[in-house]
């Protein structure tokens, strides 16, 4: 192969199915006889067209006047928590993604 990096529509397709079936990297690479960067691109490209739909999501549920938190949550009886000591209200999936993720060491 030589030349630019040009991704056909059809690669691009095969490859955005395989991700959405949970492909490896690795997988897709071999699987469709693609060059790791054009993986790379399509995921790439891929991840902010989730992002974008991410920030429409929360915009919307804004719109329609729901509680969402900062990560667009809703903010409904079952995934708020309520701390009795001052009241505040946080989300219960934030809060577990927080204590899942790994402590870093020292001070930043
Ligand atoms: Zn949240």
């Amino acid at each position: 192969m030589s030349g630019g990096r040009r991704v056909s529509n059809s690669i691009k397709e095969r490859i955005e199915q395989a991700v959405a079936r949970g492909h490896s990297h690795e997988q897709i690479c071999t699987d469709l006889d693609v060059d790791a960067t054009t993986v790379n691109d399509v995921i790439a490209a891929m991840d902010k067209v989730a992002a974008i739909k991410d920030v429409f999501t929360i915009k919307q549920r804004i719109g329609q006047g729901q509680d969402v938190c900062r990560n667009g949550h809703p903010l409904d009886p079952e995934n708020t928590y309520v701390k009795p000591s001052n009241g505040k209200r946080e989300c219960r999936i934030c809060k577990t993604a927080r204590n899942k993720r790994p402590r870093q060491h020292g001070a930043a």
